[in-house]
């Protein structure tokens, strides 16, 4: 997602950085599963062309990040992502 100063340095190569931002995280408006499901696919494609995807999935898998897409994947899929993750810290993971 946007870099801010002191955050990580991939996040400001980030293909999401400008005004579609928006996409990657629920409106603040009830949201229908179709239309969850067309902006999650939007912000997925945008995910599969840029270049940190990895580093982006590994960022929000670490920092337990609950909400929006990262990484070409939503909550859920992040989720059993870190179930299948073992004990030890420091596991790379790519997508
Ligand atoms: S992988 Fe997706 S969410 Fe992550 S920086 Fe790239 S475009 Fe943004």
């Amino acid at each position: 997602m946007i870099a801010k100063r002191g955050e990580e340095l991939w996040q400001a190569r980030a293909a999401c950085r400008g005004p579609h931002a928006g996409i990657f995280f629920p409106p603040s408006h009830i949201e229908r599963k179709e239309e969850r499901l067309t902006r999650e696919r939007t912000a997925k494609a945008i995910c599969h062309s840029c270049p940190v995807e990895d580093e982006c999935l590994e960022y929000a898998v670490r920092i337990r990040e609950a909400h929006g897409i990262w990484g070409g994947r939503n909550e859920t899929e992040r989720k059993q992502i870190i179930d299948r993750l073992p004990a030890s810290p420091g596991l790379r993971m790519h997508a």
